[in-house]
């Protein structure tokens, strides 16, 4: 087999460079480990910034996407018995952010890549990208049952965080900057109209917890647990309790229940890896970098890092100008740090840490304080969680 960029991964990261490369004239092959009908149903992210939105709206896959998705022009912060709205039209104004699960963008690049008569090739085992470092590179894996290889002229590794393209670049190569944090996130949706138009941050003493939705009959709920937390530990009525202690901190809100249809508990995490690239081969998405959930970055990243790496094939493709390929790790890492920065300062700011002492505890408050009572504070966080320009 033969094509002119294999990727590895058909997450948002693989199925959108693949999209945008279609629609530069240029060829790809997707592999993926999992079914089409896994891919398409793993809930995860579901915060589009405004440029992300506008990338799949001018590339042709946001029909649905603009018919569906929740626009927002808030968020609100609750904490101390207060609420407090970081009003996105006053502080940001023309800037907005869209509800829209991932699974759901996933569904939708599935679809154009398919009628576009683009190859997916689901259910793929033991990739190995190879010769990545000459101008051969190929990808052998195995598919039903049968041992291929995939020539190309480049791989794109978009394999997520426990991928393999990451570890095929020799060691010593790629600089790690890494960071655990003490607790994870309980993820559940549950089939309840969302008792809020805005997703509301909250934190007291048991903990952070965030009410978001995914539809207007779909609601999105995370809390703040151990990071060892067993998932059977927390049937449906545990859940619903933690929420309604953490969330109903305010007078006349209360929190609507209803069968939850899906939950799981995920660590929390900051990861980079520098460069984003080697040889022949490029990282993209979180095959190269994660944050924490909190600041709703991850896609909005992965989307990102494939623009700038459809424009850096392109000019390759079309001139032979390997200037934007040799520059694709620059130009993503300084959008992946500003949202590094601000995925750890929103999860320090919500989250209760037990290492904290009384002075920890006393600067956390203060600094929640400074957001909710200065616009220059609450301007910074609102620009930075609907997204920076798109360069
Ligand atoms: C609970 C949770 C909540 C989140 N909330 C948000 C949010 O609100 N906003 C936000 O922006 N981000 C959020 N994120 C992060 C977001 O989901 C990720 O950043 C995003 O999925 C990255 O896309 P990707 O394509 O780079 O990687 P992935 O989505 O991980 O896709 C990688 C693909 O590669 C495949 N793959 C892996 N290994 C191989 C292999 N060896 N061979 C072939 N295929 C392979 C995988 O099956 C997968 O389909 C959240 C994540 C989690 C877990």
């Amino acid at each position: 087999m033969r094509t002119q960029v294999a990727i590895v991964g058909a997450g948002p990261a693989g199925l959108l460079l693949s999209h945008l490369l279609h629609l530069r004239g240029i060829e790809s092959v997707v592999l993926e480990a999992r079914s089409r009908e896994y891919v398409e149903h793993r809930v995860r992210a579901g915060v589009l910034e405004q440029g992300t939105v506008d990338t799949l709206v001018e590339s042709g896959a946001g029909e649905r996407l603009l018919r569906e998705g929740l626009v927002h022009h808030g968020i609100e912060l609750r904490f101390g018995g207060q609420r407090h709205r970081i009003a996105f039209e006053k502080l940001v104004p023309g800037r907005a952010i869209t509800v829209y699960g991932q699974q759901e963008v996933v569904k939708d690049l599935i679809a154009a890549r398919l009628a576009a008569g683009g190859q997916i090739l689901f259910e793929v085992d033991d990739v190995v990208p190879e010769e990545i470092e000459g101008p051969r590179p190929q990808v052998s894996f195995t598919h039903r049952s049968q041992p291929l290889a995939l020539q190309a002229d480049f791989i794109a590794g978009c394999d997520g965080f426990h991928g393999v393209c990451r570890d095929a670049i020799p060691p010593g190569v790629l600089q790690f900057f890494d960071k655990e944090y003490p607790f994870g996130w309980l993820g559940a949706l549950a089939a309840v109209a969302p008792s809020s138009d805005e997703l509301i941050y909250a934190s007291n003493d048991r903990g952070f917890a965030l009410h978001s939705m995914r539809s207007p009959q779909l609601s999105r709920f995370y809390l703040q647990v151990a990071p060892d937390e067993d998932i059977e530990a927390w049937p449906d009525e545990r859940i619903w309790a933690e929420l309604a202690a953490r969330l109903e901190t305010v007078p006349g809100w209360n929190l609507a229940t209803g069968p939850v249809v899906e939950k799981g508990i995920t660590a929390m995490r900051s990861f980079v890896a520098e460069p984003m690239q080697f040889g022949r081969l490029f990282l993209a998405g979180d095959a190269a970098h994660i944050v924490p959930p909190t600041g709703a970055k991850g896609l909005n990243l992965a989307a990102f890092d494939v623009t700038v790496l459809t424009e850096a094939f392109a000019a390759w493709y079309s001139s032979g100008d390997a200037a934007l390929l040799d520059g694709y790790s620059r130009a993503c890492l300084r959008r992946v740090w500003r949202a590094q920065h601000f995925s750890w300062w929103m999860t320090t700011l919500l989250h209760s840490f037990d290492s904290y002492d009384a002075y920890d505890r006393r600067l956390q408050q203060s600094y929640r304080d400074y957001v909710c009572t200065s616009e220059a504070a609450s301007t910074s966080l609102a620009e930075n969680y609907v997204g920076l320009g798109r360069r």
